[in-house]
């Protein structure tokens, strides 16, 4: 038996957390110790649904049995070998990836930001040895208040002083667009454009959809223009929207994919890129890598959390239950004299304040409905339960959380 040393009450574990660590986030004040399904509990024993599901990466619930199982076992015959050598799992994850994103090609990588990172790379060598851009002259065509992440090139593209403020100097050769305008992204691609990324519904900007025929538009543009089409999908995709991909609600399908967040299944970082031959092709030998790219355990995990999201049917599942959720908020809320609007898509779900109480709310939430959200730019709140929540809990959260967004 190990016994614990040190502190071990809510107050003096979140005391030792800011004591010792950067101040990056600025969490609830709730320590979590526990997780299953969609639920998780502190440190205190009380139990929450999980309201946020890390962001998307925990479509399948909090340790999954399959999921874990999966990385139990490949922990103990063999978790990494660099790329230097093959190793006996990668080639099922890749097979899978290409399966179920209907691309002949992936790029294992580690977090979201990583795959981004990769695809930005594949578009600018593409432009430069097939497309005639000259070299070191592109262009890359991005949204207003998009989220990709959070390293250089990531706050480079962002459109949100918080983000960016005092990191420059930045990534040259971006060109940023206001989201959901197809005629001005029309305005943006020129003869130096590399490619054009975009979030198919932006998930830290607030759940923001585009209008439907924006992304049928930027398809056909790209398309006529010869200009590769990016979807960073670590939030939105498997199952999260209510379909694999939200790129399928509007049949428009990229070039290249950023897969991430769930491919983890919670449990362990893997992302992708999926994308076309000549795309993917740009990369040889030397050109890119990551010395956790692909390795087994990763492989392991990605492969099950993918067999999850399709054996549990998530995507339908968030369809129908994020129907339900999306109706009940809206006339539960309708009248409510602070809140603004309840939008979504499958279980990817936001409500929009008049003023900027969403921080308050999530904390009124935690504490006397039990369920953990996250705010976001002050006048937003964020709900995307795990995929796998039973629909009588979602209900009942829902039915606790009503009165509570209603009085704000
Ligand atoms: C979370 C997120 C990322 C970054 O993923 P990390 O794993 O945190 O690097 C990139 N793009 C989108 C759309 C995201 O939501």
């Amino acid at each position: 038996m190990t016994t614990h040393q040190g502190p071990r009450t809510t107050d003096e574990l979140i005391a030792q957390a800011e004591r010792f660590g950067a101040r990056n986030y600025a969490p609830l004040p709730v320590v979590l110790a526990r997780g299953e399904g969609a639920f998780v509990w502190d440190v205190e024993g009380r139990r929450y649904l999980d309201g946020l599901s890390a962001y998307s990466a925990l479509n399948q619930g909090h340790r999954h049995p399959r999921i874990v199982a999966a990385l139990v076992a490949q922990a103990g015959r063999l978790t990494l070998t660099s790329r230097a050598f093959h190793n006996d799992r990668m080639g099922e994850l890749l097979e899978k990836l290409c399966a179920v994103t209907g691309f002949p090609r992936a790029l294992p990588m580690n977090t979201g930001v990583e795959a981004v990172e990769t695809a930005v790379k594949a578009m600018r060598r593409f432009a430069y040895e097939r497309r005639g851009v000259p070299d070191g002259e592109g262009e890359l065509v991005v949204a207003d208040d998009n989220f990709h992440g959070r390293t250089l090139l990531a706050v480079s593209l962002s459109t949100d002083p918080s983000s960016y403020a005092r990191f420059g100097p930045f990534v040259p050769g971006i060109v940023k667009v206001p989201f959901g305008d197809a005629a001005a992204l029309a305005r943006a691609v020129g003869p130096r454009t590399t490619g054009v990324l975009l979030e198919p519904i932006q998930g830290e900007a607030g759940v923001i959809v585009p209008p439907d025929d924006y992304l049928p538009r930027v398809r056909a543009l790209c398309s006529a223009r010869r200009v590769p089409l990016c979807l960073d999908e670590v939030q939105t995709g498997l199952g999260r929207t209510g379909r694999m991909f939200a790129w399928e609600h509007w049949g428009a399908r990229p070039d290249l994919l950023c897969v991430g967040k769930a491919l983890s299944g919670g449990v362990y970082p893997v992302s992708a890129v999926c994308g076309t031959e000549e795309l993917l092709g740009v990369f040889t030998p030397g050109s890119h890598g990551s010395t956790y790219g692909g390795n087994p355990l990763a492989a392991a995990v990605g492969v099950a959390a993918l067999d999850v999201v399709l054996d549990e049917e998530l995507p339908a599942r968030a369809a129908r239950l994020g129907a339900r959720v999306l109706t009940r908020l809206r006339a539960g809320l309708a009248g409510s004299p602070t809140v603004k609007e309840v939008r979504g898509k499958g279980l990817m779900i936001a409500v929009e304040f008049h003023s900027e109480i969403a921080r308050r709310v999530t904390e009124a939430l935690a504490r006397e409905a039990a369920v953990l959200c996250k705010d976001t730019h002050g006048r937003t709140l964020r709900f995307l339960p795990p995929l796998v929540t039973p629909e009588d809990v979602l209900e009942d959260a829902v039915e606790r959380m009503l009165p509570i967004l209603a009085r704000g």
